[in-house]
């Protein structure tokens, strides 16, 4: 697929004072991108749009690229110990995707400049652990999207490949993995495909890589020594799910060139919120996305939160279905959770 070219950049002055924002710089200024500094407020204001589905698609066309403050790492169960990022958003459009909520009315692109703030974090928060610290990289960007612009995901791959105590994992719907092939990697990086069935990619993941791309991306991670994964997320009960999900672990396990036997799979049920409902039903007038709230139960999350989940016997029936299918076409996969 295309990599991501921004039409428009904006610069904090800040990071222009690290190494890696004037990589950026230089890298984009041979680029069509409309490159600008941003004042001393850092207020991204410059952004075209009139209407959410305009606001959303020029966001999605914009980058910043700024300082990472207040470094801090939330804890990230059940995948990992704590999230961390070096990105926030993503030139993906899923419509399900649960950054809808999360970046404003335009919901732009930032990269992180200060990373080896970020790893000096990492290792003092290792260190304070007797155990192997895990961290997540991808909870609030798809990492590899930007990778060709920033450079972020490999030095962070060869930074824990550095570490003793502590592991990262990523997660990506992207493919353009040549870059990380020959990293020193140590095994310290588990490396996810977030995959579904081709119905769902077709109706909801849009501009995002390809089933069959991802796979073949997944194949290359593998070749290169690196532990491997895949997020199922979020599966969907819709008309013929059961062989929709077949289809793809047919696919998967066909086109798979050697199932490495520490090979991870991560299940998550589909599950919105009541803002994210109204933001997606904004962007997507007539989406097909089921966001019926009448036929779903309230799980209450963080703060109170309502999330609608999918009613307890159907979670059940979904759960079992998914898990039998898998230990159908990957009996020796472990299946690191199902939520
Ligand atoms: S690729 Fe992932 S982070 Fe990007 S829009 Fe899709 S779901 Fe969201």
């Amino acid at each position: 697929m295309k990599l991501f070219q921004p039409k428009r950049v904006f610069f904090e002055t800040a990071a222009l004072d690290y190494p890696l924002g004037n990589e950026i710089l230089n890298r984009l200024a041979g680029t069509e991108a409309e490159i600008q500094m941003l004042n001393s407020t850092n207020r991204v204001t410059g952004i075209p749009g009139k209407g959410p589905q305009q606001s959303f698609l020029e966001g999605k066309q914009t980058l910043v690229v700024g300082v990472k403050k207040n470094i801090h790492f939330d804890s990230c169960k059940p995948s990992a110990d704590f999230e961390f990022s070096f990105a926030s958003g993503c030139p993906g459009k899923c419509q399900y995707c649960y950054l809808q909520t999360h970046m404003g009315k335009k919901p732009y692109i930032k990269v992180y400049v200060n990373i080896d703030e970020i790893f000096a974090k990492i290792k003092e928060v290792a260190s304070a652990n007797s155990d192997i610290t895990v961290f997540e990289a991808a909870s609030a960007s798809d990492p590899l999207s930007v990778e060709h612009i920033t450079g972020a995901l490999a030095k962070s791959i060869e930074f824990f490949g550095t570490l003793e105590n502590a592991r990262m994992r990523t997660v990506t719907k992207f493919t353009n993995v040549e870059s990380l092939l020959q990293l020193k990697h140590l095994g310290h990086t588990r490396f996810r495909f977030s995959l579904n069935s081709a119905e769902i990619i077709h109706k909801f993941e849009h501009n995002t890589a390809s089933l069959q791309e991802r796979i073949q991306a997944a194949n290359k991670i593998a070749a290169a020594g690196y532990p491997l994964g895949f997020i199922i997320a979020p599966l969907f009960i819709y008309p013929g799910y059961e062989e929709g999900y077949a289809d793809l672990f047919r696919q998967l396990s066909q086109s798979l060139k050697n199932i490495p036997a520490d090979m991870t799979f991560e299940l998550i049920s589909h599950r919105f919120t009541g803002s994210a409902k109204k933001i997606i039903s904004e962007r997507f007038p007539g989406s097909a996305l089921d966001l019926d709230e009448t036929s779903r139960r309230r799980k209450y999350g963080k703060y109170g939160l309502v999330k609608y989940v999918y009613p307890e016997m159907a979670y059940v029936r979904l759960k079992e279905n998914i898990i039998s299918l898998l230990g159908r076409f990957f009996p020796a996969s472990p299946i690191e959770y199902f939520t």
